[in-house]
Parts: C-alpha cells; structure tokens; sequence
C-alpha cells in the first residue's frame, strides 16, 4: 500500500510540474522564437458559386504578409486594413467579416499569381512603373464600387474589382462581387503582368491578334493559377477523370460572373475549336484562338506525360502547368515589343521547348497552331487593317481592362 501511495504522490508531483511548466509556458510573451517565416490566408478556392468548392481554405504565403495585407509590391486600398493575428496570419471567417475577407482573399490570388510567374522566371517582375527609383507596389481595390466590372489601370496603379446586382437574377439576390472569383482577380493580375513585361501591347492602334495576346493572357493566367494549387489539381483529375476535354473548372472562366449574365459556360471556354477564320477582329473574340490552342497543348503535353502505374495524375498536371507557366511568359518575353502577332508567340514558344530539351513539345506547339491557322501554309491572312482609316479593332466583348479609356490613344 505504502509503494502504492508513494507512487501516487510522485505522479501528483509530476503532474504539479507539468501543469507548473503549462502556466509557464502560457504565461510567456507571445512573440514566437524562432521568427514567423510566413503566413496564412484564406481564399475563395474557386468563387462562391461553385458549390463543391464553396468552403474557404487556409493556404501559405511563403514571405511575412503585413497589415493591410500588404507586401512590398502589392497593397490592398479601399477597405480598414487588416491586421494580423499574434501569429502574423491572416484566417479570416466570411461569415463574420465580409469585407476583412474580402481584402485578405484578394491580396492572396495577386500574390499567387505574381509568386507562380515569379518561380518560373527565377526573378522579380517589376511593374510597368518601377523604373529608375520608383518602388510603387500595385494598389488592389476588392470593393472599388457598384457596377458590373473589373479593371487594371496603368495610370492609377491599381487593379479595380467592383460589385453589382445582376439583371437577370431575381430581386433581393445577393450583390455579385467580382473581387471573389479566382479567375476574375488572376485574369486582371494578367493584364497587370503583361503590361509590365509588354508595355506597348495594350493600346487601341495595335493589330487585334496584339490585343487579343492581352486578353488571351489574363485567361491563361486564371488556367495556370488554379493549375498552381495542389488542392485544385486534384479535383480537376477527380472531375474529369484525367480527360482536360471533359467539362471542368479549369476551361470554364469566371463562373459567377458568366451566371449572373445568363452564361452558365462562364465568361468564355477555353476548349474551344477557334480557327483565326471563323472569329472576327473583335479582341475577346480573337483571343478565344489563342487561349484555345494553349489549351489543348497543355491537355496534350499532361495526356503525354501521365503514367498512372508509376505516379499521380495530379503530380504531372501540377508539372504541366507548371512548365506551361514558364513557357508562355518566356515566349511573350521573346516575342517583338510592337504589334506582336500570334505566330510571333507560337515559334518563340517552339524554340524555347527545343531548348528546353522538348522537340516532343515543340511538334504538339506547331500542330495546334498550324490547325487555328496561325502557322503554317494555310494561316489565315487576317481581315483588311483599316487602321489607317481610323478604324481600330472593336474590344466590346473584352474584361474592363481592354475597354479602359486610358488604353484607347
Ligand atoms: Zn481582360
């Protein structure tokens, strides 16, 4: 009995010391050692609309995020600052604090989306205007206000996501906000991109294939950002069961934004069959070729590489996007300064899959081209320029950027 007791009294000391150690350790500051390197956000996986992903998600931002959420090259204006939490992390619920949420999901898919094109180029990307010692970093408005629209603009340094209650739905439907959808916020963080790298791509005297390479990039972008989050890759493999033809997420863009004005395709498909011939001049019409032939090299490169008995699909669709993200910034950086055309882009990227050490990839680039006519002997001449009359390619089927006025000169 006595041993029975005297262990019983050395447990209760252990506990004592346990419980001693726990006050201790809650007592303590709550600075953290060693540092925070980064921290968490929460995101919109895809847009609200899209039921099965609807739940937010807590991702990781690699670099320490600041209040606002700020970093040194993005900062989100027009709402209270957020701040973080004693951890530096930003998890915030959307049910209790909309426009909080708002400010920390949108400052996330900017930062994703600069972070992907960033890795690919093993660079920094400077905006348009940080030259010489200008450091300005890209203002991000999520609530710039009411209408049904979403724009960069070079002149304010910002990207503008506005809100707005659509037609079609019935009264007392919630506002639409264009700052929610993943693939509205990575489409204008595009044109953001582009105008850094391409900066006289953008206005109304280029060919229409120059602004349809504009409007065609924000899109590929929102392909290659939902192609950058693991958690995606692997519900696109589960939805299309490996097959990139199958109606899935990753063709179908902004697909709130399509609903609300009656296009339950989204905004635009990107597995489309386009040929240069069977689209006019219009810029968002022309740029359905480009974006289409992207894609279906990108469905051909995964299909080549998968090998389900030795790996994941979700691995060599993640791989692909990858790739495809370094291959299209690295072409659109070959490609000419001044009224660059979709063949200009295509045999840059041919060239870089050669050098790549990929003529595989270079055979499917060619194919796919050769079949929108863009290459090859039956490419498509294109419409009479009437530029020199005064008359510019209509952008009226564009996103807010393409019809911004400042582009219009
Ligand atoms: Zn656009």
């Amino acid at each position: 009995m006595s041993t029975e007791k005297s262990k019983q009294s050395a447990a209760d000391k252990d506990r004592g010391k346990v419980k001693a150690i726990a006050e201790a350790m809650i007592a303590l500051p709550p600075a953290v050692d060693p540092p925070i390197a980064g921290s968490r956000t929460r995101i919109w996986k895809q847009d609200p609309s899209v039921k099965e992903l609807a739940l937010p998600r807590d991702v990781y931002i690699h670099a320490q995020v600041k209040e606002g959420p700020s970093d040194s090259q993005i900062v989100i204006r027009g709402l209270s600052p957020v701040t973080p939490d004693l951890n530096q992390d930003f998890l915030i619920d959307p049910a209790s604090d909309e426009k909080a949420f708002d400010a920390v999901h949108t400052y996330t898919i900017v930062r994703q989306v600069l972070t992907m094109y960033q890795r690919v180029l093993d660079r920094k990307i400077p905006w348009q205007w940080n030259t010489g010692t200008n450091q300005d970093p890209l203002s991000v408005h999520p609530q710039a206000g009411r209408t049904a629209n979403a724009f960069y603009s070079r002149d304010e340094k910002a990207l503008k996501f506005f809100f707005f209650k659509p037609d079609s739905l019935p009264a007392g439907s919630p506002d639409v906000f264009t700052c929610r959808s993943l693939d509205v916020v990575a489409h204008e963080t595009g044109h953001a991109i582009l105008d850094a790298l391409k900066p006289n791509w953008f206005f109304r005297n280029v060919p229409a294939q120059t602004g349809g390479l504009h409007e065609s990039f924000g899109d590929i972008t929102s392909i290659l950002t939902i192609l950058s989050q693991l958690d995606l890759v692997e519900y696109i493999v589960a939805q299309t069961k490996s097959d990139l033809h199958r109606r899935n997420i990753l063709a179908v863009l902004a697909e709130e934004f399509g609903n609300a004005f009656g296009m339950p395709e989204g905004l635009r498909n990107a597995d489309n069959n386009l040929k240069l011939s069977e689209v006019s001049d219009e810029v968002h019409d022309i740029s359905q070729v480009f974006t289409g032939a992207f894609y279906d090299i990108l469905a051909d490169i995964f299909t080549a590489n998968r090998n389900p008995r030795l790996r994941d699909d979700a691995i060599v669709l993640y791989e692909t996007g990858r790739y495809m993200a370094g291959l299209i910034i690295r072409s659109i950086e070959k490609a000419p300064a001044n009224n660059a055309i979709y063949a200009d882009v295509a045999k840059a990227a041919i060239a870089i899959a050669k050098a790549d050490g990929h003529p595989d990839y270079a055979t499917l680039i060619e194919k796919h081209f050769t079949l929108r006519e863009v290459l090859g002997a039956q490419a498509f001449a294109g419409h009479p320029d009437l530029a020199h009359l005064g008359i510019y390619p209509s952008r009226h089927g564009c996103c807010g950027t393409m019809q911004h006025p400042e582009y219009q000169t």
